[in-house]
């Protein structure tokens, strides 16, 4: 098998969409799968979180059939978070070397236990037994700093969210890249895990479900706002901010608005969309 030797470090969006996936013409532009991202560093892949949009990269992964080692890492074991997992092409075949990264947030075990908890009857019909990939479950634990080896560098942040979630950083290259979702901020007060989490970043991005005029009405869900990531982009001292976890609801069109909103702040800035990739 030939591995890709170069260095690119390569950020691909395959679900974009949080809480459940969309379809529908409104929604096709910026994707209804729920959150999936890919990094490639090299000849390495790091995904984070396994919603809906996975199923569509483990596909890609098999046909290029080029790399091998996966690490896949989790924010936390939310359903659309995680509802993609039994569909991940690479966990059914010996060639695939695959570290799997949880934290140990409320009510949930190891990483093990979890896997096994999301894949059982009654809700699923066989377990991660069926898995063929070279699979280890590996633990997370907060502000932690990880060598995946190959010169990549990972740490992590506690998040604000109802039974917790890790945020993630990668550092590689020389270059870095931020997956914060999903979290609530306190309006007026800074989160300084995040703002440490995303000092100097080249890129992030950051749970943007709501805007600031709709949090009073979703306060405790556990949720922030595209305008709280233009201010932790200014507060980080970060390069460009994408907007993620896009609620059902959001339209194509209301997205576009968020977006030239955001543009006029910082052009380079905006929101992420089902199949947009950036190489840092
Ligand atoms: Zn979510
Ligand atoms: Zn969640």
């Amino acid at each position: 098998m030939t591995e890709c030797t170069n260095t690119d470090f390569e950020i691909t969006f395959w679900g974009v969409r949080g809480t459940l996936a969309s379809p529908g013409r409104q929604f096709q532009r910026t994707g209804g799968n729920t959150i999936c991202a890919e990094v490639r560093c090299g000849s390495r892949i790091i995904v984070f979180d396994a919603g809906t949009g996975i199923r569509e990269l483990g596909s890609r992964i098999v046909e290029q059939g080029r790399i091998h080692r996966l690490d896949l890492m989790f924010t936390h074991v939310h359903y659309d978070h995680i509802e993609g997992v039994p569909f991940f092409a690479p966990f059914f075949s010996p060639d695939y070397e695959i570290d799997v990264w949880m934290g140990h947030l409320d009510g949930s075990g190891s990483t093990s236990e979890s896997m096994r908890g999301l894949m059982r009857r009654p809700y699923f019909p066989v377990g991660p037994e069926v898995f063929s990939a070279k699979t280890r479950y590996r633990e997370v634990e907060r502000n932690q700093t990880i060598d995946l080896g190959d010169g990549i560098m990972v740490r992590t942040a506690p998040l604000n969210h109802p039974g917790g979630a890790t945020g993630y950083r990668v550092e590689y290259e020389g270059k870095s890249f931020a997956f914060i979702t999903d979290t609530e901020h306190v309006p007026g007060k800074t989160d300084r895990n995040v703002v440490k989490l995303l000092k100097d970043v080249d890129l992030f991005v950051y749970d943007a479900s709501f805007t600031d005029a709709e949090l009073p009405d979703f306060a405790g869900y556990g949720h922030s706002t595209w305008e709280e990531g233009m201010r932790l982009r200014a507060k980080a001292n970060a390069g460009a901010f994408l907007s993620i976890h896009h609620m059902p609801f959001r339209t194509d069109d209301e997205l576009d608005a968020i977006e030239a909103a955001i543009r006029e702040e910082h052009a380079q800035s905006g929101v992420a969309r089902e199949a947009m990739s950036i190489r840092l």
